[in-house]
């Protein structure tokens, strides 16, 4: 086996080294959906919200706007944090006199109602059995530096999930599409995480290793080696992946062969 000659290892996060406990869209749904009703909750309790009716406004706006920047996202590569939605909700909803003067909304409540409405995904995503041997493995290889790019609305969930596992102290880096703004596969967000990782004038001595179309062709495009980790659940309208040449593992563990 060819051996990769490698200064940096990017990493996706979900279905890489994490996966979603007996995944499906419909549990995908009702997560979501009781994380909204807390985030709803939360608002009733700050008064914001005052009656049921305002609730149900509040749910069904906040679903219809997310599925709209959802799509958006995917368009544009602009990555729509979820503390940014919430806010353009009540926005909505106070120019509209559904509730009273957003006044006194400070960032610290929409970053509350962003973790409220992803608390659920701290239970759900556990890392792969194994996971943590290869990145240990990894990182006692001195030259390596480590880095996670993931394509998350929520940078905190993904930095929670890392520290409630103990995982944090192998990456040199966390780069989320929340915090920088623009999503897997625009060149842009690679080229963000190099810098980050002091190696940004060497694209090709990088391997990033992720299980989606926009890790692989995306860091194909932005001049990285690629290995694709194939997932064996697939999301419906999942884009395909028609380059044929790419390196393919079924677990992260196989990487070692080609780094080690
Ligand atoms: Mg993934």
């Amino acid at each position: 086996m060819t051996k990769l000659k490698i200064k940096g290892l990017i990493l996706d996060f979900g279905f890489t080294i994490f996966y979603f406990k007996n995944v499906s869209v419909k549990r995908y749904f009702e997560c979501y959906k009781k994380g909204l009703q807390d985030s709803a909750n939360y608002l009733e309790k700050l008064n914001i919200l005052k009656d049921d009716l305002t609730i149900r406004k509040f749910i069904s706006l906040f679903n219809k706007k997310r599925a709209f920047f959802f799509k958006e996202s995917i368009k544009t590569k602009i990555e729509f944090p979820t503390n940014m939605i919430f806010q353009n909700v009540l926005e909505t909803m106070e120019k509209k006199r559904y509730i009273d003067s957003l006044i006194d909304i400070n960032e610290e409540i929409y970053d509350e109602l962003a973790n409220l409405y992803h608390a659920f995904e701290l239970e759900e995503w556990v890392p792969f059995e194994h996971t943590r041997n290869t990145l240990k493995k990894i990182s006692k290889l001195e030259e390596i530096k480590i880095a996670i790019l993931s394509n998350h609305p929520h940078h905190a969930t993904i930095e929670n999930l890392l520290k409630k596992h103990d995982l944090l102290e192998f990456f040199d880096t966390v780069v989320t599409s929340a915090k920088f703004g623009r999503r897997k596969p625009d060149p842009e967000i690679f080229y963000h995480t190099l810098k980050k990782m002091g190696l940004e004038n060497y694209p090709n001595s990088c391997l990033i290793c992720g299980d989606e179309h926009a890790d692989v062709v995306g860091g194909h495009r932005a001049g990285l080696k690629t290995i694709l980790c194939e997932r064996l659940f697939k999301f419906p309208f999942e884009k395909e992946i028609k380059v044929p040449n790419f390196i393919k593992i079924s677990n992260i563990s196989e990487i070692l062969d080609y780094i080690i």
